[in-house]
């Protein structure tokens, strides 16, 4: 690293300090847009400086000083190696919660580098909207505003053929309504109906192989159903693997003959 820039960073690193604790602070109280109208003083180091610290010496390059911190924030977040923001893929990127091109001072900013899987990270881009309703939760305090027991992502078969099941995010009246808002605000920006409705041609694909080759019955295939989606209810209410279960085993016409139908895939 460059020796003056070095001496630099040591020199503003109690403003750096200050700037983290205060964004901190926002992302707790779930406010974190309102970085965009304060003010972040880095003393002598510039945002350019912080851009290029970020890159060369955080980023995934050849001669990252601090690659391992990189590596960490990875596999940080609610469930360790899945992207906290579509639920599925695995996290390959770190992300800029708030675009360094809109704060370059939160640059190298911890709680600004978080975990991302590819596709997430590109759709969000640069984005980043000053309003409180346009935001996306931020994966550190995700577990907190989100009880485990709050039910937000339904779905519906839409028979066939082709056979779908449609997803959507509708969180329950008694969710706070800016939570809500943001919820259905991730769910639309990023995509996830898409998402998740692609996923679910391959498990009705080998439910249907299943339940034909084993001869089951309208009853077998509830109990079946049941079965899998407790299963993947396990890692959490808004699983969609377990939302599209518990949708099929409230379909009648699904169970009932309905899966029979060749779908999408
Ligand atoms: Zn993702």
């Amino acid at each position: 690293m460059k020796q003056d820039l070095v001496a630099k960073v040591w020199r503003a690193l109690p403003s750096l300090e200050e700037n983290s604790a205060h964004f901190q602070g926002l992302v707790h109280g779930g406010s974190a847009e309102r970085c965009l109208s304060a003010n972040y003083s880095t003393g002598e180091v510039t945002g350019k400086d912080l851009q290029w610290l970020y890159r060369n010496h955080v980023a995934d390059s050849t001669d990252g000083a601090a690659r391992d911190l990189y590596h960490e924030i990875k596999i940080r977040g609610p469930i360790d190696g899945v992207c906290p923001y579509c639920n599925h893929r695995d996290v390959g990127t770190v992300d800029h919660f708030v675009p360094k091109s809109k704060i370059p001072a939160l640059s190298i900013e911890p709680w600004n580098l978080v975990p991302a899987c590819m596709a997430c990270n590109k759709t969000m881009l640069d984005a980043f909207s000053p309003e409180p309703g346009e935001q996306y939760l931020h994966p550190y305090s995700r577990p907190f505003p989100i009880s485990p027991e709050m039910r937000w992502l339904r779905a519906e078969v839409v028979p066939g053929p082709p056979t779908v099941v449609r997803f959507r995010a509708e969180p329950e009246g008694s969710c706070d309504p800016l939570l809500a808002q943001r919820i259905v605000y991730e769910f639309d920006g990023l995509r996830l109906a898409e998402l998740y409705s692609k996923l679910s041609i391959k498990k009705l694909n080998a439910a249907r192989s299943r339940f034909i080759r084993d001869s089951f019955t309208a009853d077998t295939i509830r109990e079946h159903l049941q079965e899998l989606a407790r299963t993947a209810e396990g890692a959490g209410a808004n699983e969609w693997e377990a939302v599209l279960y518990y949708t099929l085993l409230a379909s009648d016409w699904y169970v009932n003959g309905g899966y029979l139908q060749e779908d999408a895939g």
